[in-house]
């Protein structure tokens, strides 16, 4: 499995990317999340026009789906023809449905098949085996788990850790945990901090965890705290991880 960390930024980040992952093996690749400085990062990367075969949405915060239409777009113009698979929590799709339509306003049809998923607590594609959870978000928001049955990656959307996205994360071999803050936030707060997210790398056995979506002017101290932890990092823009390292 690789992950390539396409942005690790907050929503309203003057220097990173909007977060997302490219996750991809020998037999599938999936984006999760796409925020509005989503689609250029990609095109950087000149992947191939039917590469990415699956959209998950964490949730339907601006940044992490505005570069929907723009991304749609691009695939449209250079003729894409794979079909496409998006997931989302069903009182989500409708905003997303909007988001489509605007890629090809005013036409309706479209190049290649679109297949929309409701995410649910476990499902399965093709061969990877999938778990969600909630996490405390201002918005629902789906923490995923992917198992593509050599390796497994936990990656938490926004928000902070819950019971049950606590639970997906020990069935991870690494993690990507959103660290909003570096001093800790309350209990009742949308986001994760610091001392909570250095309380379970601990709790947790000390797997590889990267923190990420850090709020600008808390990252440099956040980078500074990880130092102390041999598998605990800060994410980044370009980041790229891939199963053999472990
Ligand atoms: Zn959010």
């Amino acid at each position: 499995m690789k992950i390539d960390v396409i942005g690790c930024g907050s929503a309203l980040s003057t220097k990173l990317n909007t977060s997302a992952i490219l996750v991809e093996d020998n037999t599938q690749c999936w984006l999760v999340d796409c925020g509005p400085t989503i689609p250029r990062a990609l095109w950087q990367r000149k992947l191939d026009i039917n590469q990415i075969q699956v959209i998950y949405f964490t949730h339907i915060h601006p940044d992490h789906c505005a570069g929907l239409p723009a991304l749609l777009g691009q695939w449209r113009s250079f003729k894409r023809s794979a079909p496409l698979t998006i997931y989302c929590q069903k009182p989500q799709q409708a905003s997303l449905e909007q988001l489509v339509s605007l890629a090809s306003w005013p036409d309706k049809d479209w190049p290649f098949p679109i297949t929309w998923r409701t995410i649910e607590d476990q499902f399965q594609h093709e061969n990877w085996q999938l778990e969600s959870a909630a996490t405390q978000h201002e918005v629902p928001n789906r923490a995923l788990l992917i198992n593509n049955g050599e390796f497994s990656l936990f990656y938490s959307g926004d928000g902070r850790p819950t019971k049950s996205s606590i639970a997906l994360m020990r069935k991870a071999q690494l993690i990507f945990q959103e660290c909003a803050c570096f001093d800790a936030l309350p209990e009742s707060s949308s986001h994760g901090d610091y001392p909570q997210s250095l309380a379970l790398y601990k709790e947790l056995g000390e797997k590889p965890m990267y923190l990420y979506h850090c709020w600008d002017e808390y990252r440099e101290a956040i980078e500074q705290a990880v130092k102390q932890e041999a598998h605990l990092h800060v994410s980044d823009d370009g980041l790229v991880l891939t199963s053999a390292e472990w």
